[in-house]
């Protein structure tokens, strides 16, 4: 797997999230000591760069990490104002177990919240939500008996012995709210889920590291750092990514054909008789059609770069290749794809659930069907623009529809 497949796969990301934070522990010293001079300059990082994010949400309509964002600034806040006296001391003790309790708490509640600007009603509901947290905690910390307190520490708060003040329940806890936002990340991996394990991650490893100096700072400065990325690089997604088949649309093939050099080949392709394939087995299963085209695009595109023109039409790019080197190559594509059965829903079942359901149970025959697609492809040609070179890639596209279609046609 290339670095591009690693930084968007989710497995990937979680992987470097951890390398991160691995990094992070094992620099501290270093980091500590580049960092001394300036010790107000540290402490302000984690507000600026968290501010940053939360202007940043709602402008890109990042909205859950805008929520993130909140809760990361006030658990470092508390940190800050709450929690710089020694742990030994009762209460502080109590409010920090309290933070490790409720953080990962609310950072997962987050992803199932439903995503909603800040100033809007569901984003008071959540602000008030977390308000009255804070209300209850601070309630909490002063009222409570330090004799309740060593009560509880010795049967529920036991911690590993000098490893960590983070007693040995809320480490647990943690670590399965971290397992949990990898495991829906695995499963969505959207920008709220990867900015929510960072949020996770960066939260644990300050409360397990906790006697360590300026470790909030420095994890909270890094989760700024790596959400502030994430939201650029989910903008830049939502930009040039075609949401329907996950391969780079229209707007970022313009952009590429700004830089193309001299030696290149551009294939144009349709899927044929798309029309008739909608009319008869409807818009969802073209759709299918698309995404599967997206996929074995990225399959047999090898060194080739792939994009979505616009409708059921779709672009490769050939850099220092000629169209005749490339024609092999896309034969290869359009018989992957004439070749490949698809699996026909049977719309009865959706109506009638219930027989739906008794026809599953018996094992029916999956009725399949095939695509076909035509291509053009042409060379570029001194003194002409890209622009021109599409248009003659065009044109070969209608002579290959014109020839029988299911067919590749060179320049
Ligand atoms: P030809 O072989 O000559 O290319 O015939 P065709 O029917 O594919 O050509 P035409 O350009 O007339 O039809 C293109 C169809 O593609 C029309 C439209 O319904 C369908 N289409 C375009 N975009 C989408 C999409 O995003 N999803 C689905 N399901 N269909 C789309
Ligand atoms: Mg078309
Ligand atoms: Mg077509």
């Amino acid at each position: 797997m290339n670095l591009t497949g690693l930084i968007k796969s989710a497995g990937g990301r979680i992987l470097l999230q951890l390398m991160a934070a691995i990094i992070l522990i094992v620099t501290l010293n270093p980091l500590r000591a580049v960092t001394a001079p300036y010790p107000e300059l540290v402490l302000l990082f984690p507000y600026l760069l968290l501010g940053t994010v939360l202007l940043l949400s709602q402008l890109f309509n990042q909205l859950r990490t805008g929520f993130l964002a909140v809760l990361m600034l006030l658990a470092y806040a508390i940190i800050q104002l709450r929690l710089q006296q020694p742990l030994p001391e009762a209460n502080t003790r109590f409010a920090y177990q309290l933070l490790a309790l409720m953080m990962p708490l609310n950072l997962l509640l987050v992803l199932a919240w439903p995503a909603r600007r800040l100033l809007s009603p569901g984003g008071f509901g959540f602000l008030l939500f977390i308000g009255l947290q804070l209300v209850a905690g601070y309630w909490l910390t002063g009222t409570i008996q330090p004799e309740q307190l060593l009560s509880w520490r010795e049967t529920y708060l036991m911690t590993p012995g000098e490893l960590t003040p983070l007693p040995i329940l809320l480490l647990l806890l943690g670590l399965v709210a971290i397992c949990g936002a990898a495991l829906v990340m695995s499963y969505r991996n959207t920008g709220a889920d990867m900015a929510a394990l960072t949020c996770l991650i960066a939260t644990e490893l300050t409360l397990v590291y906790f006697q360590e100096s300026m470790i909030s700072s420095l994890a909270f400065s890094l989760c700024g750092v790596l959400l502030i990325i994430n939201l650029i690089y989910r903008s830049h997604e939502l930009a040039f990514i075609d949401s329907l088949t996950q391969i780079p649309g229209r707007r970022a093939l313009e952009n590429e054909m700004k830089h193309l050099g001299r030696h290149y080949a551009l294939a144009m392709m349709d899927v044929d008789h798309f029309k008739k394939f909608n009319d008869t087995y409807g818009h969802k299963m073209g759709d299918d059609v698309l995404r599967l085209m997206g996929k074995l695009m990225q399959d047999y595109a090898g060194k080739a770069r792939v994009y979505r023109y616009g409708g059921e039409e779709f672009t490769m790019l050939f850099k220092g290749q000629d169209a005749r080197a490339s024609e092999d190559h896309l034969n290869e594509f359009r018989e992957a794809v004439a070749d490949y059965p698809l699996a026909i829903r049977d719309e009865d079942r959706d109506k009638d659930d219930q027989k739906g359901k008794q026809r599953r149970g018996t094992k029916s025959k999956v009725k399949t069907v095939n695509v076909t697609i035509s291509i053009g492809v042409a060379d570029y040609q001194d003194g002409k623009t890209p622009q021109e070179v599409m248009k003659v890639a065009d044109e070969l596209l209608y002579k290959a529809k014109k020839a029988g279609r299911n067919c590749v046609v060179t320049s």
